[in-house]
């Protein structure tokens, strides 16, 4: 039997427990611009590669997830939407039947499918469907052949980021047991759980190999990453397996892991230098691996993200953030900016504020620091042309007005499609905000020249 490695609780306080932990937060519940959970099978197509998305909804669905893929264009594409015209109940078998016929179909053409999630949207007559119902009767046709889930990514239901989190959640009880895993291989089942480290969120592969890269550099043993790239891939969990949060927005996930037994280890998420660090080394206590170890790993990487953010430091020190609500990442990018690149905050508006998840973040934000949660969009909109900010993070819907009262904005949604974590990223993740800010400088040095030109001539 291999040695037992004790699970240490994380020695607290890892980080100075003040900040925003017990801040108050302006809370509104009111209109709201942001994407429905549609949007995440954009990334999450191109994570679990054998999986296809079937959204089961209307033309506007469809419009939406094929403008948010954009210019892709596939030979064989990994989602499409059946669209469900208006019906009354009476129709709904034949909407069943209809449904049945587009997955059968679909199946039939393509064998290399090996997942298949029917996504919910809010149509009317996509509610009056039972999506589960539908799945598990599909389920049987493909026992062994497709695995058949659904959730939903309604605009009713979910905001932009809360449908990885559903369709992360609908995959919790496909996992394979640790223990009958640590069996087949001969193994202790209690040992082999406790020393298994589950990554939850999903990451570009390119991230999630030097994520693997340097946990295995660390001593952490056994390491998995949920969702996998292959559905044949599903990681284990158990009593006893520790969960990472790799996204701050995965609620349903977390609970639904807990529920199989799994427990989380609280860290700081992995943006910046800072976040990366105290990320990797709150995995590390976890398997009693002690921090400078990390250190002594990490320290290359450290230095080349630092060097690299000097520059965008120098181009973002003491400029003024507004965030409004959006991907549920603004907490930690908030951190980051102001930590690490001299940010100030004007206001950090989140859509949902999980104060258990977001405790390390809430710890490092400047005491005092404006928080907002949920929206009402009206006032925010009035509350950030007050503060003047010089850069506005919001959805696509606010931008293009917001640009066109003289604020430099940047798509919330950028943040999600690009590689932003780990200390790789660092730089580009800055960069990001640096950049809409450099061209609005340069346009603002172009029109000053031509007026110039023209006082002269
Ligand atoms: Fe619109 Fe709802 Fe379809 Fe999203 S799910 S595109 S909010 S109709």
């Amino acid at each position: 039997m291999s040695a037992v490695i004790p699970i240490r609780e994380r020695r607290e306080p890892v980080l100075h427990d003040s900040g925003c932990v017990d801040a108050p937060v302006l809370r509104e519940r009111g209109q709201r611009e942001v994407f429905c959970g549609l949007t995440g099978i954009i990334w999450m197509h191109r994570k679990i590669q054998d999986a296809f998305f079937l959204v089961v909804g209307s033309r506007t669905c469809a419009h939406l997830v094929q403008s948010a893929a954009g210019v892709m264009i596939f030979a064989e594409p990994r989602f499409a939407t059946a669209i469900i015209d208006e019906r009354d109940l009476a129709g709904l078998a034949d909407a069943n039947d209809e449904l049945d016929r587009v997955v059968h179909r679909l199946l039939e053409r393509r064998p290399d499918i090996k997942m298949l999630f029917l996504v919910g949207s809010c149509p009317s007559e996509v509610i009056k469907l039972d999506l589960s119902r539908a799945a598990s009767r599909l389920s049987r046709d493909y026992l062994n052949r497709v695995r058949i889930l659904n959730y939903s990514g309604s605009g009713i239901e979910t905001t932009f980021t809360q449908g990885e989190d559903a369709c992360l959640a609908a995959l919790v009880p496909e996992l394979p047991v640790a223990q009958a895993m640590a069996g087949a291989a001969g193994t202790d089942a209690a040992d082999a759980a406790a020393r298994s480290l589950l990554v939850v969120g999903c990451l570009p592969d390119v991230v999630e190999d030097q994520f693997a890269r340097l946990l295995a550099q660390i001593g952490v043993p056994d390491v998995h990453f949920f969702p996998p790239r292959s559905s044949g891939k599903l990681p284990p969990v158990d009593a006893g397996t520790r969960y990472l949060l790799a996204q701050p927005f995965l609620a349903e996930t977390a609970r639904a892991l807990e529920g199989r037994g799994a427990s989380r280890i609280a860290a700081p998420f992995p943006f910046g230098v800072e976040g990366t660090t105290a990320w990797l080394q709150a995995a590390a206590a976890a398997f009693g691996i002690d921090a400078a170890v990390v250190n002594e790993v990490t320290r290359p990487a450290r230095e080349r993200a630092t060097r690299a953010l000097q520059r965008e430091r120098a181009l973002l020190e003491g400029k003024r953030i507004f965030f409004f609500p959006d991907s549920q990442l603004e907490i930690p990018l908030a951190r980051f900016l102001s930590r690490e690149l001299g940010m100030q905050l004007a206001e950090v508006g989140t859509p949902y504020l999980h104060r258990d998840h977001l405790r390390d973040e809430l710890a490092l934000l400047p005491t005092g620091t404006a928080l907002s949660e949920g929206q009402d969009v009206e006032k925010q909109l009035d509350r950030c042309r007050e503060q003047a900010p010089d850069i506005v993070v919001c959805g696509l819907g606010l931008a293009n007005p917001l640009e066109a009262e003289g604020l430099t904005t940047k798509w919330a949604i950028e943040l999600v499609f690009s590689p932003i974590h780990g200390y790789e990223q660092a730089a580009d993740l800055a960069a990001l905000f640096s950049r809409p800010l450099v061209r609005r400088a340069k346009l603002a040095a172009g029109r000053a020249t031509v007026n110039a030109e023209d006082a002269c001539s």
